[in-house]
């Protein structure tokens, strides 16, 4: 987003908005769609902006068919729904100028605006009082050298914007690949930014709601497995020490309060026994490490997000059971599909419930997110049991 669209970031008096009303939701994906099955269960409506026709989301709910920098199809949006609200970060700024000027967007474009970009995003989570791993802004060739150098290899280049699912990033292992690096990103056409490469034991998340009252809600931690930089597990009560989960969920409550946040806040963290939590990167969305809330808490992260929009009381996050959430690929899509129509003896003799959601995606590209399943057990080590018994997450 623009310096210019920030200009009209007045955030409007905040409203509570009743079951009856529609939500307008830019982007019709996956996350999209599991906000509007929960929210029409709260008794709401919603309309997507979606460009691809029969999106997952419009399936579900009403849908625009346009792009999403289309301003005319905005202000359509705007004009179908009570309150706005999105499913990714990379709101077209002339689009999120127009709807806050002319439409009610609790969240405001301030959040977006900070996550939309690495080097923002690091400062306004230092200025939170949270750490990040050590940083720079890299601006030419000869700047990546003296830093590297300085932080020492592996060391992680990255785009300030653009990035997702470790696109836009190279780890850098030794001085030899430093001219290739700067190679292959130099070229984007955005700030670059050098990472110290942590050391971590584990990957955790943590997501925390926030609503206009000023009542923040944070989930349990998750601690998540990534698999060619794809999010594969997530894993909850996450396996790290009950002090490093707390001390986690004060650090997204730290940074929801400092940034401000209506609405949810997905907090990527590092942790190293050594050296303790980093917080890698920000969402401020679902997230896909949140899709466990959905059958293992009082309180999913969808009616959470809707709860906070429309200024509604908070739900209990607390955690039912143990559970493990696998994410289903394209490649993984068949035999899912096949071993889950099927009564599965394997899971009831560990009395493991798999929970099986699918987004309605019609093409099933190997690497593209189809769906997840979320794993219910007595303890996490039986659901992980089940989810390698299965022998489908081994491609
Ligand atoms: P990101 O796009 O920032 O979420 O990075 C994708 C993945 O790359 C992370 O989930 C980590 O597994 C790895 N990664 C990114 N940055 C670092 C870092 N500074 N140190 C170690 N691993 C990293």
């Amino acid at each position: 987003m623009s310096g210019d669209a920030m200009t009209s970031n007045v955030r409007t008096e905040p409203r509570t908005i009743l079951p009856g009303a529609t939500i307008g939701v830019l982007g019709g994906g996956q996350l999209g769609r599991m906000m509007a099955l929960a929210g029409s269960a709260m008794g709401y409506r919603f309309v997507a902006l979606d460009p691809t026709p029969d999106a997952p989301c419009g399936q579900v709910a009403g849908q625009i068919v346009a792009a999403y920098d289309d301003v005319k199809a905005a202000r359509e949006l705007a004009s179908r729904a009570d309150v706005i609200t999105y499913e990714f970060e990379n709101v077209d700024a002339r689009v999120a100028a127009m709807l806050m000027a002319e439409s009610y967007v609790p969240q405001g474009s301030e959040l977006l605006y900070t996550t939309q970009h690495r080097l923002r995003e690091k400062r306004a989570i230092e200025a939170a009082g949270v750490r990040v791993a050590p940083y720079a802004e890299i601006r030419s060739l000869q700047e990546l050298q003296e830093v590297a150098a300085r932080f020492g290899f592996p060391c992680v280049l990255k785009t300030a914007t653009g990035g997702y699912d470790g696109k836009g990033q190279w780890v850098i292992r030794g001085e030899a690949e430093i001219e290739p690096a700067w190679g292959a990103l130099g070229e984007a056409k955005t700030e670059l930014v050098l990472e110290q490469f942590i050391r971590f034991d584990k990957e955790l998340s943590v997501i925390a709601a926030r609503s206009p009252r000023g009542e923040i809600r944070t989930f349990p931690t998750a601690e998540n497995v990534h698999v060619d930089n794809i999010l594969h597990l997530s894993i909850v009560p996450a396996r790290v020490p009950q002090s490093v989960q707390r001390e986690a969920e004060e650090l997204a409550v730290r940074i929801a309060e400092g940034l401000n946040v209506i609405g949810l806040i997905a907090v990527e963290m590092f942790w190293s026994a050594e050296h303790g939590l980093y917080v890698n990167e920000l969402a401020p969305r679902p997230h896909n490490s949140g899709h466990y809330t959905m059958d293992a808490c009082r309180t999913s992260q969808f009616e959470q997000h809707v709860r906070a929009i429309c200024n509604l009381p908070l739900g209990d996050p607390g955690l039912l059971t143990p559970v493990v959430m696998v994410n289903v690929l394209g490649k993984h899509l068949e035999p899912v599909v096949a071993r889950l129509s099927q009564p599965d003896e394997a899971a009831a003799k560990r009395n493991v419930k798999p929970s099986l959601h699918l987004y309605g995606k019609r093409e099933a590209a190997p690497k593209r997110k189809m769906g997840h399943v979320n794993v219910l057990a007595s303890s996490v080590e039986d659901a992980l049991a089940w989810i390698d018994e299965t022998n489908i997450w081994k491609v």
